[in-house]
């Protein structure tokens, strides 16, 4: 197996939602995201992916998603007071408390597969590993358990 991994920053506030301590006030992150791509065999040119083509087919949406967003629970009862105040996209409802660990996994099960699977990767590549940094110190990993050989 062939891995590539490339990194990426984007700036995002958050809180987590019925949590007791510093984080459940509204506060933001500089997050440095790594992905990981594994396959068993390169492309003729050498390559599991273009590293620009993870960038304009990956990161960039990853972009449109999250970057300078306010990331909120959806259960979270600021999240529908702030769509409503701003009026705006700003405002990115998730499915889960934004933990670094729920970010990865939904980064690593959901987001990128599915670009991959619209770009015409899905049947080359997986996503291997999503590691989300907090801060500099604090990371959350998601691996690719069922990962299998093709
Ligand atoms: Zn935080």
């Amino acid at each position: 197996m062939l891995t590539v991994t490339s990194r990426h920053k984007i700036s995002a506030a958050h809180r987590l939602y019925d949590y007791n301590g510093k984080c459940e006030h509204l506060h933001g992150h500089n997050y440095l995201i790594e992905i990981t791509l594994a396959a068993d065999h390169t492309d003729s040119l050498g390559m599991i992916m273009d590293f620009s083509k993870i960038k304009s087919c990956l990161l960039a949406e990853l972009d449109k998603l999250w970057d300078h967003r306010t990331l909120l629970f959806d259960q979270d009862p600021l999240c529908l007071s702030l769509q409503k105040v701003l009026a705006d996209a700003s405002v990115c409802a998730v499915p889960f408390n934004p933990t670094a660990e729920n970010m990865a996994a939904y980064l690593g099960l959901e987001f990128f597969p599915k670009l991959l699977q619209a770009n015409g990767y899905a049947d080359k590549l997986t996503v291997n590993k999503i590691t989300v940094f907090e801060t500099e110190n604090n990371s959350a990993t998601w691996h690719n358990d069922e990962q299998t050989s093709r």
